[in-house]
């Protein structure tokens, strides 16, 4: 049997350019679940959605997958949206799984009297035995259908006892007898991976409805897809046999599927997944590192795709570099150290109309604050650092350096070569052409002395630079 599926409704035109009937909107969804705080390696599912969406002058919904109501929270369903803001992300519409029961309820009345939903009475316990009994005949440890066998009384018996069903839906992996499955592939053009396969005889039934009625994933995702108008499904790799089964539900349900793409996921150079749970690399302990967000962004997009790895100053920007088909296969191994280069990059080319706001907040403001901003910028490895220089300018080095004798001579010496009011912008020029020749000292011997006293520290912006910004009084006020 042969299944062709995701490919009626776009055909690709060149690796960028997807043509698609003009009645579609692209819709797109990003899709937690909210039981943490997002990660890195989330931002880039959600990215992957939001520039496609760009692209393509689409729409973005953010959907929280939360039917596990005892580990899904409100409080992480709002930080993951916090999250997103501050990454440039706005999507159109949020939607919360856990008011769409009935939605569900129908979908499965729906397979029920399609007979594509089957009661199941096994026990965690009696399916493990029965998986270790069939790999020890060399069977696939497959579910084997035997709850299709059961009889009504084995039936009224188990009900008896107590034992409520869950529910399977029946993969369509058989002609006739679905005790007797036959090799089914299922196939897709993925957006990401190119041609992919899944073939439903290797998987077991997936289980659609816990014994407490409660909703395991795949049910809930397909019908959302359907009801919502999902035109594209960007997801992790780790949901490539998913889409097998969920392609199969599509059609079971009558609808027909999204396109889909699997990304690589992102991975620690030492090859460690990336965990809701442990909160490691999440996007707000990156903020709160002072990361910024398009150094994430960047990042998040960029590795493990053919562009190189680069700071990228807009979102806009980047959805122009942006392209699935170029994302490799393999786990996009990362080194976190690489944000900090990034985050430099980022506040090095800075425009000061995008940091004024944020550096009035940090207290500086006022008609230094452009040439202050343009002088320290390529020094700061956070923006936030911006406030140090502003402070140390403003009231002078924190910690007085120790200078020996002949540098404090020297530095007296210095000061009092300083030029008159008013100043020029060659100030520094001609200041430093002064002393060395009124001392001979040039090179290091004359800079890390000045810098020293000027700034408290050995290295830092451009002397020239922050000279006009303390002005001669200021400077003068740092003679030692
Ligand atoms: N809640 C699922 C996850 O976080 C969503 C997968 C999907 O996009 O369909 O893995």
């Amino acid at each position: 049997m042969f299944y062709v599926c995701g490919q009626a409704r776009g055909s690709l035109v060149n690796s960028k350019t997807i043509r698609y009937a003009p009645f579609m909107t692209v819709t797109v969804r990003f899709a937690p679940s909210p039981t943490g705080r997002i990660h890195i390696g989330n931002a880039r599912t959600a990215l992957f959605n939001w520039l496609f969406a760009m692209n393509n002058k689409g729409r973005f919904i953010q959907r929280f997958d939360d039917t596990d109501v005892a580990r899904s929270t409100q409080e992480f369903s709002d930080a993951i949206l916090y999250d997103l803001h501050w990454l440039g992300i706005f999507p159109d519409a949020t939607e919360y799984q856990s008011r769409r029961f009935e939605i569900y309820d129908a979908a499965v009345e729906k397979l029920k009297a399609a007979r594509l939903l089957y009661a199941c009475y096994e026990t965690p316990e009696e399916l493990d035995l029965r998986r270790k009994v069939r790999r020890t005949r060399g069977l696939p440890p497959v579910y084997g259908r035997e709850a299709l066998t059961l009889t009504a009384e084995q039936v009224a018996e188990y009900q008896a006892d107590g034992r409520r069903p869950h529910w399977r839906f029946l993969l369509p992996n058989f002609t006739s007898d679905p005790l007797q499955p036959e090799r089914t592939e299922i196939h897709w053009n993925d957006l990401v991976r190119g041609e992919e396969t899944v073939d439903l005889a290797s998987l077991s039934d997936p289980v659609l409805m816990r014994e407490d009625g409660t909703y395991l994933y795949t049910l809930p995702s397909v019908v959302d897809d359907i009801e919502m108008g999902i035109s594209h499904v960007i997801r992790g790799d780790d949901h490539v046999t998913n889409t097998g089964v969920q392609l199969a539900l599509f059609q079971a349900l009558g609808a027909e599927p999204p396109v889909f793409g699997h990304h690589n996921l992102l991975t620690t150079a030492s090859g460690e997944g990336l965990s809701k749970r442990s909160g490691a690399l999440s996007i707000e302990s990156l903020r709160e590192t002072g990361i910024e967000p398009m150094a994430v962004a960047s990042l998040a997009v960029l590795v493990g795709t053919s562009e190189n790895v680069v700071a990228v100053q807009t979102m806009a920007e980047l959805a122009e570099r942006f392209d699935p088909a170029a994302t490799s296969k393999s786990a996009a191994k990362f080194d976190p150290d690489e944000l900090f280069v990034l985050n430099r990059a980022l506040l090095h080319h800075m425009p000061f109309s995008e940091a004024r706001d944020r550096l009035i907040v940090l207290g500086i403001s006022g008609e230094q604050a452009e040439p202050f901003w343009l002088a320290v910028r390529g020094n700061l490895d956070r923006l936030a650092d911006a406030a140090i220089w502003w402070r140390t300018l403003r009231d002078g080095p924190q910690e007085q350096p120790d200078f020996s004798d002949a540098d404090r001579d020297f530095l007296r010496q210095a000061f009092d070569l300083l030029p008159e009011d008013p100043w020029n912008g060659s100030v520094w020029k001609e200041w430093t052409g002064r002393i060395r020749e009124a001392t001979g000292r040039k090179g290091k011997a004359l800079f890390t002395p000045l810098r020293l006293a000027l700034t408290g520290q050995p290295s830092g912006p451009e002397l020239a630079d922050l000279l006009p910004l303390l002005g001669r009084e200021g400077t003068l006020a740092r003679r030692p």
